[in-house]
């Protein structure tokens, strides 16, 4: 597959309102860096790509920690894992950890549960994670 294909494929995955704002959000990011009109002439590529590079990680964290932090308040219940019994939601001990993304290191919410019968805290969101 070509790269203007998967270019293509990619932007196909919003609705025509996201990629008016995604656009919008472009021509934004565009002026915050160089002003209304764009680029000095003396600017060469490496500098246009390396802006753009760190603005796609930028939006690439703060997808990956909005959809985490969803993904987290998704657990309403949750069993204890070493007795099974129905752990209570503690939120007082939610805790954020430093998660190493693809584009850089998050704070990963984790919504905390505590077992009453074995007195233990978990982190039923914490995928492969011990405490
Ligand atoms: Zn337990």
């Amino acid at each position: 597959m070509g790269m203007d294909s998967r270019n293509e494929m990619e932007k196909s995955m919003l609705s025509a309102e996201a990629q008016q704002k995604f656009d919008e959000l472009v021509a934004l990011l565009a002026e915050e860096r160089y002003g209304p009109d764009g680029p000095p002439i003396d600017t060469t590529f490496a500098e246009i790509e390396t802006f753009g590079h760190q603005a796609g990680r930028m939006l690439g964290r703060s997808l990956d920690a909005h959809l985490a932090q969803q993904h987290g308040e998704q657990f309403q219940e949750a069993s204890c894992p070493t007795c099974g019994a129905s752990g209570e939601s503690d939120a007082g001990k939610n805790k954020t950890r430093p998660l190493q993304t693809q584009d850089g290191k998050i704070a990963l919410g984790e919504p905390a549960f505590h077992c009453p019968r074995c007195n233990r805290d978990f982190f039923p969101s914490a995928h492969g994670t011990c405490d």
